[in-house]
């Protein structure tokens, strides 16, 4: 895609879009941003969260990275550049929105490389792999309890496992835990199959991603959820435990 295409797109926002939205832009220029949802997005182009969502400019606070991961906390805080938990905690702690979604997505390329350990294409590359080790034991458990199957259920499975973990992750983060279990605060694993054009929430009743059918939401994980609910092992055994999906 030539860059014209964007300025063009540009040209087109601002005598579209933003001029059918032009009172939503200047309340939010002059009011400020109030989102109540937070979304841990990937950076893969093909899953923008705004676009899957339909919202407005204001309505969401996202943070995209490789795979849509969340690192556990850093207590004490050093001097490295947590970006990703620096956008969490400004909209938690800042912005005090009401629910935070991790959104994976199928055909995850960050995942693919995970999955792939050594043999991947990318794995000289200098960051990549640091990153997303943050999911390298479920990587493992998923590798070592899946053994035999097709790679695709692999890659799937740690496309969802990486999900919750990441959640888990979240509730390492003392300003996070305090809220959940204040109630002021929800958490949501959800996973976006871009094959089928069908959304999947993590239900920890049923320790499944289930298909979101029309506005109707089952698997919140809130103030009556139990940590050991959303343990990304205990989802990995449950995959392992049912009959292959490939
Ligand atoms: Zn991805």
């Amino acid at each position: 895609m030539a860059l014209e295409r964007l300025l063009q797109g540009f040209a087109d926002f601002r005598l579209g879009y933003y001029r059918e939205h032009l009172e939503l832009f200047e309340k939010l220029a002059s009011e400020g941003q109030s989102p109540e949802i937070l979304i841990v997005g990937c950076a893969d182009a093909r899953v923008d969260p705004g676009i899957l969502t339909q919202t407005k400019p204001g309505d969401i606070f996202t943070v995209r990275n490789v795979a849509a991961m969340v690192p556990p906390a850093q207590y004490p805080p050093d001097e490295r550049h947590h970006g990703t938990s620096a956008a969490i905690e400004f909209a938690v702690r800042g912005l005090h929105v009401k629910h935070v979604v991790v959104l994976g997505h199928a055909l995850c390329g960050g995942i693919a490389a995970l999955v792939d350990g050594r043999d991947s294409a990318y794995a000289d590359y200098d960051y990549l792999a640091t990153w997303t080790s943050i999911a390298q034991d479920v990587r493992e458990l998923v590798v070592s309890r899946l053994d035999g199957r097709p790679r695709a259920e692999l890659a799937r499975t740690l496309e969802q496992a990486a999900v919750v973990n990441s959640v888990c992750n979240l509730m390492t983060f003392r300003w996070i835990a305090e809220r959940v279990a204040a109630g002021s605060l929800s958490l949501h694993a959800w996973w976006f199959n871009l094959i089928e054009g069908q959304l999947h929430a993590f239900n920890p009743d049923t320790t499944a991603f289930e298909p979101v059918l029309g506005v109707k939401l089952g698997g919140a994980i809130t103030q009556q959820t139990a940590l050991s609910a959303i343990r990304p092992e205990r989802f990995v055994m449950a995959v392992a435990g049912r009959k292959p999906a490939f």
